[in-house]
């Protein structure tokens, strides 16, 4: 589903820009599921140093434009530092765990990735239902 954030937004701003007095309860829904996207708390410890919970993902690009990310590359605050000193890359974006981060990402290989990485920090196990994903959201 949030591969397609961008399609969420598109609809969003399509149903506030109609002249329907009454907002739909599709709306609503869309309203409440991008607000909580942006503030669900990762599960994931830092890798690193193994204490506090991860709060961003780093993203690499080699020089043809091949992105790498995953759970190696996600970090906890105090980490940040040290990871960045450790990478060579001039590349390297930090990006936290929120749903509209995707925005960011162009292709839809892209996006896939960083929904199973989401998957991984959040620790939503496969397959995901849609009772589990209300929960997850609902928290
Ligand atoms: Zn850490």
């Amino acid at each position: 589903m949030f591969t397609d954030y961008g399609l969420l937004l598109f609809m969003k701003k399509k149903m506030s820009g109609s002249s329907c007095e009454k907002r739909n309860e599709i709306d609503l829904h869309l309203d409440w599921l991008l607000q909580k996207g942006e503030d669900r708390k990762p599960r994931l410890l830092c890798p690193h140093c193994k204490q506090r919970v991860v709060k961003y993902f780093s993203v690499r690009r080699s020089p043809l434009g091949e992105m790498s990310i995953g759970t190696y590359y996600t970090c906890c605050e105090q980490c940040k530092e040290e990871l960045s000193a450790i990478s060579w890359d001039s590349s390297l974006e930090f990006r936290k765990f929120k749903f509209s981060e995707l925005t960011h990402f162009h292709s839809k290989k892209e996006k896939q990735a960083v929904v199973e990485l989401f998957k991984k920090v959040f620790i939503l196990s496969c397959p995901l239902s849609k009772k589990k994903l209300f929960e997850f959201f609902s928290e």
